[in-house]
């Protein structure tokens, strides 16, 4: 059995049981918060257990590192879009301790896709092309480093509007529990 088919299947009972009647819920955040995680498997369940998030209550957006590493790209829109079109009030950016992108050495990632097959001369046409993946395929120093520097990012965004609170947070990935870092009530014009 592959992991596809297992899916499919479960998700063929799931509807057929009519399992998702307690996740029934609409598109607007319930709570109005908008939550920049890491994907992280650790923090799956215990990040929305952890912050009392049910289903409905809150936008979650998930990527390594809990990054946003340009003002322009996916995940700033998507909060753009979760504060605009979809009524959120707050965002709250939350890292976690023992973060993989503490640290993460562009090179030795690039070393593993040429293991898989990647040409080192793609690697150089990419560099001519001016893309720069030193800068592009990184992390932080620390998890703190990283939550400070995605928070700063959305505050300092010409789009978002300034009533908009946007808190830094570190969890635990064992125990759920959460470190302010930034409390975005006092950074913000409300
Ligand atoms: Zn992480």
């Amino acid at each position: 059995m592959s992991i596809l088919s297992d899916i499919l299947d479960h998700n063929a009972q799931f509807v057929a049981r009519r399992d998702y009647e307690p996740f029934r819920t609409n598109v607007f955040p319930d709570k109005k918060l908008v939550v920049l995680t890491c994907m992280d498997t650790r923090l799956t369940e215990l990040l929305p257990r952890a912050l009392n998030l049910r289903n409905g209550d809150a936008k979650i957006i998930m990527n390594a590192g809990a990054i946003v590493s340009h003002p322009f790209g996916s995940v700033m829109r998507s909060m753009l879009v979760a504060v605009y079109e979809l009524l959120a009030t707050e965002v709250a950016v939350v890292g976690h301790y023992g973060c993989g992108m503490t640290g993460l050495s562009c090179d030795g990632v690039l070393q593993k896709a040429i293991g898989r097959g990647v040409l080192p001369e793609t690697l150089q046409t990419l560099e001519h092309a001016g893309i720069d993946l030193q800068k592009w395929l990184t992390g932080f120093n620390s998890p703190e480093d990283g939550v400070r520097r995605s928070v700063s990012i959305i505050r300092q965004h010409p789009l978002l509007p300034k009533d908009v609170a946007v808190h830094g947070l570190l969890i635990c990935p064992e125990t759920g529990r959460l470190d302010l870092l930034s409390d975005g009530y006092a950074n913000c014009d409300r």
